[in-house]
């Protein structure tokens, strides 16, 4: 995101900056799971380029050999992609088409790349996107949650006290919201959703999408938690989990999802007038909108 608030790479164009004796930089995208997901294009590319930049080149490699590919594979990761980046401009500018592949789906899409895409293209060297496979547009496709406006927020901090922060932070965000997570970091990442968006928010999680236990399963995230956690499967392999974004409640005042917490805590001590009214004082939300939020909780679920 934050090449796009700099002006020098704004500025850049396919159509104004490129080198037509450069060669072309082409961003392919793998399957996530299922190889009959690698599109003609891709295929195409892999085999027209003189080297393949690779996430992981023995990773690549496995995947080149399914197809026939003979294309060289040189590594272009995380830890190497600013300084490497260099060698594969070098190529680029001596006439050389070179692609770039992640492990999985579309690189720059939390895989590296980002780096390079950009050098390439200070550089006035041809960009060019291979669509295809993307976890995050998968999920959401087949979810049945609003997508018209979403929010991809990539994988949450790994440890607890940064993720509750993160999901404080998003919990009033009305846009759908996507998050990439590890397997044995699934469930925790579940409970702090629930407590930050409210038990009933609805969600879906999205695991081992085009694999042989492709899982969608959408519930509300205090159920989702339980579905989870007792079923041990639905903590292993890849996972997607989709959220609805926040809507203020019919006819009454948006109460966040701090308030909600509080008042659920308080309501189990009190009845419904002195909890609302307490909580009011501690979270410094609205008393009447706590008291109406806590009539609705009272109301069986509908639909
Ligand atoms: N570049 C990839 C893309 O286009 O989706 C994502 C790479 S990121 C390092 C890997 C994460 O993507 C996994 O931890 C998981 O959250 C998600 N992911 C990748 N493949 C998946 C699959 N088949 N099913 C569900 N989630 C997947």
């Amino acid at each position: 995101m934050a090449a796009f608030a700099d002006p020098k790479v704004c500025a850049v164009t396919v159509s104004d900056a490129t080198d037509s004796t450069f060669g072309t930089l082409y961003v392919v995208a793998t399957p996530i799971g299922n190889l009959d997901d690698m599109s003609v294009r891709a295929l195409r590319v892999l085999k027209d380029v003189a080297l393949i930049a690779a996430e992981d080149t023995r990773h690549s490699q496995r995947l080149l050999q399914h197809f026939g590919i003979q294309t060289p594979l040189a590594a272009c990761h995380d830890h190497n992609e600013r300084e490497e980046g260099g060698r594969f401009l070098a190529r680029l500018r001596g006439g050389d088409d070179v692609a770039l592949v992640s492990d999985a789906g579309t690189p720059l899409i939390s895989d590296p790349g980002y780096h390079l895409v950009r050098q390439a293209r200070e550089a006035g060297i041809r960009v060019v996107p291979v669509p295809g496979a993307c976890a995050l547009i998968a999920a959401l496709s087949a979810a049945g949650l609003p997508s018209d406006r979403f929010i991809f927020e990539g994988f949450l901090p790994a440890k607890a006290a940064g993720r509750q922060a993160r999901l404080q932070a998003l919990n009033e965000e009305p846009r759908t919201l996507i998050f990439y997570e590890a397997p044995h970091r699934i469930l925790d990442s579940l409970r702090d959703m629930a407590a930050a968006f409210g038990p009933e928010r609805p969600a879906l999680l999205a695991r081992e999408i085009t694999k042989t236990f492709e899982t969608l399963k959408g519930l509300p995230l205090s159920e989702l938690c339980g579905f989870v956690e007792q079923d041990s499967n639905q903590q292993r392999g890849e996972c997607v989990v989709l959220v609805a974004g926040f809507t203020a409640p019919e006819g009454g005042e948006a109460v966040s999802a701090e308030g909600l917490r509080v008042l659920d805590l308080l309501l189990e001590e009190m009845p419904l007038k002195r909890a609302a009214a307490l909580a009011a004082s501690i979270t410094g939300e609205r008393k009447n909108a706590l008291y109406q939020a806590g009539l609705a909780r009272k109301e069986p679920a509908g639909g």
